[in-house]
């Protein structure tokens, strides 16, 4: 059977009808890996699994969010839409856009994009504009056009980007025959945690599930309001992804953190580069800076016994999901940076053998 993406896939759980124009680029159905290191090395009779985003069309999860946001601004008939973006939201808007022939505006913050996503914007044929400010600088702007012109805007206060977003929660639980214990992911803007735990609730509303997890959030350290309390007047990190000083999905993150019986924590950018070469180097998974503050976060838990001290579910094996949001092509950069260049040996035999130990 023919995948359609994932509006065709849950669109009873979507606000879409048989008038709605559906622009896919066959987004979602992404892997679940079992992470056989990770639930090694926790070694408490844990599962820990990998839902790997960055192999969505355009590399990371907001793919799932931007073709109902699409589809819905083609169906609504706007003239054009505009995002504020760290990299991945004007990666998805720019192609999604431009397989609708919509026009799409995007704001970046100068400076501070990864270039894989920069590239992306431009060659899917977005007008790019590079601000001297930061993303939430960026994102006001966005708010102040869409108030008062006929533009969309499809920043993940966009409640169709939420909706879509949602269907992540629902492949985890398709593919595990059930809700896991605890779901690990990065926070930003704090759109994705709101969206997972609505599709969550939902589909425990629909019968699908039986109970629900609870939802554990990473900030990066230099960029983390909602742990600290306060907002962030200059946010750092070199997780760019999630570099975000006042989120906009503020509140609802803090709603799944506290629904759930989860936490929301920080990680350091020293525990997030450890966190990007253990998943590339012992579990094969190449991801994003951002990402890996999910596993970071994961490791943080372990060292403080989080696991343990929870009493046991009915579940013999406690399922642990880390989302890793989006993939590691984004940012080379900072692979090279992480590791040291590769040695310049001669073009022969015998230096080569040398090298290799044999
Ligand atoms: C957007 C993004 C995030 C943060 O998601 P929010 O919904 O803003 O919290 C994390 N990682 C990657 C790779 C992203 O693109």
């Amino acid at each position: 059977m023919h995948y359609n993406g994932v509006i065709d896939r849950y669109k009873k759980y979507l606000p879409v009808s048989d008038k709605t124009p559906v622009i896919s680029l066959k987004e979602g159905n992404t892997p679940l890996i079992p992470a056989l290191y990770l639930s090694k090395l926790l070694g408490e009779d844990l599962e820990v699994y990998l839902k790997y985003e960055g192999l969505n069309p355009t590399g990371s999860f907001k793919d799932r969010g931007m073709t109902v946001a699409i589809s819905k601004a083609c169906e609504e008939k706007v003239e054009a839409v505009i995002c504020a973006s760290t990299g991945n939201t004007s990666a998805s808007a720019a192609a999604y856009a431009a397989k609708a022939g919509l026009k799409c505006i995007v704001l970046i913050p100068r400076g501070a994009i990864a270039l894989g996503k920069l590239s992306q914007a431009l060659i899917h044929g977005a007008v790019v504009l590079a601000l001297d400010g930061n993303f939430d600088d960026a994102l006001k702007l966005a708010r102040e056009i869409t108030d008062k012109h006929p533009i969309r805007l499809v920043n993940s206060l966009n409640p169709h980007r939420i909706e879509g977003q949602k269907t992540g929660s629902f492949e985890i639980c398709d593919c595990l025959g059930e809700a896991p214990d605890f779901q690990v992911m990065p926070v930003g803007n704090a759109g994705n945690i709101t969206a997972y735990w609505k599709g969550y609730k939902e589909y425990k509303d629909a019968g699908k599930i039986s109970r629900l997890p609870k939802m554990l959030g990473f900030q990066a350290e230099g960029a983390a309001p909602i742990v600290r309390g306060h907002a962030i007047e200059k946010p750092q990190t070199l997780a760019t992804a999630i570099r975000i000083g006042n989120p906009a999905s503020w509140k609802m993150a803090e709603q799944a953190r506290d629904e759930s019986g989860g936490l929301i924590d920080m990680v350091s950018d020293d525990e997030i580069i450890e966190a990007y070469k253990i998943l590339a180097s012992k579990e094969g998974v190449f991801v994003e800076p951002a990402s890996a503050a999910s596993v970071a976060g994961l490791l943080k838990l372990h060292k403080q016994k989080y696991f343990s001290l929870k009493p046991k579910t009915q579940n013999l094996k406690p399922k642990i999901v880390c989302i890793l949001t989006g993939h590691g092509l984004k940012d080379p950069d900072r692979a090279i940076k992480t590791i040291k260049e590769p040695k310049a040996v001669k073009a022969n035999l015998k230096a080569v053998l040398k090298e290799i130990g044999y």
